[in-house]
């Protein structure tokens, strides 16, 4: 049976990395992959960057109230007319082996109901990447619902500045903490060169949390 995967971790753990790089071992083996995210990141609009500098244009991106079903059937339908259309048979991927989401916390709970769905009534694996919680702590709609449904739940690791494992996202506006706020702010492209108010986020452990906050670990 095909499952439904969360990988979760702080900003900058790499998420967006190992998602390219499982897509990567698919196609080695000459499976067929599909990429998305949700339209809302418009940091990079359609494109999976990772830090370490590799990135790939998405397959497709889920609108707000897009049926992610929908999308996906769209696109694995195109895999499989390719297959059928290849002059050599055998020559492309029969069918899709593998969805895969970035920024999967901006995703809605129906959304990821759909993808739910995609898995174990489709029978495709869904890997989706994303961050537990926003910077107030707080879980993403979409992530509370992953932690919920997945099947196998995974941490990606990475450090605070001091150290510690990395467990919360600060929010920084022209370099100072915040701790209130809309859930979503991302930095534009250029941003930071014209705007006073350019948003930024570090991967904060729980102690260093605590201190920079003041111990706002419940917010209003
Ligand atoms: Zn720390």
């Amino acid at each position: 049976m095909a499952k439904l995967y969360f990988r979760y971790g702080a900003m900058n753990s790499g998420k967006s990395t190992a998602l390219l790089q499982a897509a990567y071992n698919y196609e080695e083996r000459g499976q067929a992959v599909l990429l998305a995210k949700p339209e809302i990141d418009t940091k990079g609009a359609d494109q999976i960057a990772s830090r370490l500098g590799v990135t790939r244009t998405v397959d497709f991106l889920v609108p707000a109230d897009g049926d992610v079903r929908d999308l996906f059937e769209a696109h694995r339908a195109r895999v499989r007319r390719e297959a059928s259309d290849a002059l050599i048979p055998g020559d492309r991927p029969a069918d899709v082996a593998c969805l895969l989401i970035d920024e999967a916390q901006f995703l809605t709970p129906q959304q990821v109901d759909d993808v739910f769905r995609i898995a174990v009534l489709d029978g495709i694996p869904v890997m989706a990447y994303g961050i537990r919680t926003d910077f107030r702590t707080l879980a993403f709609p979409g992530s509370r619902r992953l932690l919920e449904i997945a099947h196998s739940l995974e941490e990606l690791k990475t450090i605070c500045r001091c150290g510690r494992k990395a467990l919360f996202n600060g929010r920084r506006i022209s370099g100072r903490f915040v701790f209130d706020g809309d859930q979503v702010a991302i930095d534009a492209e250029g941003a930071a060169v014209r705007d006073e108010h350019f948003v930024t986020y570090e991967s904060l452990c729980g102690v260093c949390y605590v201190e920079e906050s003041g111990d706002l670990l419940t917010p209003a």
